[in-house]
């Protein structure tokens, strides 16, 4: 099973920022455990700047933050795939909470980008997770599980296996209160039954990961990695993280 780190730098970062943050990253890059999958998703604004800083550097691999299913059309501010790979981006997280609750986006929006995605080459990171009123009312694994089952519906069992899940509770993001990794560890192993070729697929967990917190993740049986915000904002705390992934790489 791979394990993956991935940066989420969401509406963080000009393309001047990126660049230094890119920069840095690279500085730090031999650090870097082998057989880690590093991921960075800057804004759109700054996709081409850290493609080109990249340079080909095959230690930090592109991805998006969101995407459109369509290839072109009049869909006024929104970023096709094919916009998207033509800066080299091989990654795609969809199903983000802020897009569900800011952007409106449904498990049937989900559902056609991640099937667009699959169709380009590009892989899917989709996430899903439950709000503090879902965990308190003992809803998590029907949110999650649903969640995941609507965006994958349809799709043939090597389809599934191409596509990374995160399970990110949304009381943990941002909030500095991570989930307990024996929970959510729990939460994932759930997420992973749903389905039979999930067995294959990497779960990441995302919600207040820290290079303090991460190697607790890492030993967890179900937990292939992370989805990183506001840690992956600095070099120096996302390299942390991503080394303190290690663990999970042998499994
Ligand atoms: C996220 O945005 O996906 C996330 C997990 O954020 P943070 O690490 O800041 O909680």
């Amino acid at each position: 099973m791979r394990t993956v780190i991935a940066g989420n730098w969401k509406m963080h970062k000009t393309a001047h920022e990126a660049m230094e943050l890119i920069d840095g990253l690279r500085a730090l890059s031999a650090e870097f455990p082998d057989g880690v999958d590093v991921l960075v998703a800057p804004p759109f604004t700054a996709l081409q700047a850290v493609s080109q800083r990249l340079n080909g550097d095959e230690r930090i691999k592109l991805c998006a933050q969101t995407m459109h299913w369509e290839n072109q059309g009049a869909y006024t501010g929104e970023i096709s795939p094919v916009m998207l790979k033509e800066f080299g981006c091989e990654y795609v997280i969809l199903g983000h909470s802020e897009r569900r609750q800011f952007c409106g986006e449904t498990n049937q929006y989900i559902r056609l980008k991640t099937r667009a995605a699959l169709a380009h080459g590009i892989t899917p990171i989709i996430a899903v997770g439950e709000t503090l009123e879902e965990k308190d009312r003992g809803l998590t694994k029907d949110k999650v599980v649903t969640q995941t089952q609507e965006a994958l519906t349809g799709l043939a069992e090597e389809q599934i296996r191409s596509v990374i899940l995160a399970y990110e509770p949304i009381w943990a993001i941002g909030s500095g209160k991570n989930d307990d990794p024996q929970n959510a560890d729990a939460t994932m192993a759930e997420i992973r039954a749903c389905l039979p070729a999930l067995r294959e697929v990497p779960i990441l967990y995302g919600g207040s990961v820290k290079p303090e917190n991460m190697a607790a993740y890492a030993a967890m049986p179900n937990i292939n990695g992370a989805l990183v915000g506001g840690a992956s904002l600095q070099a120096q705390s996302f390299a942390g993280i991503i080394t303190a992934a290690a663990p999970a790489v042998a499994r």
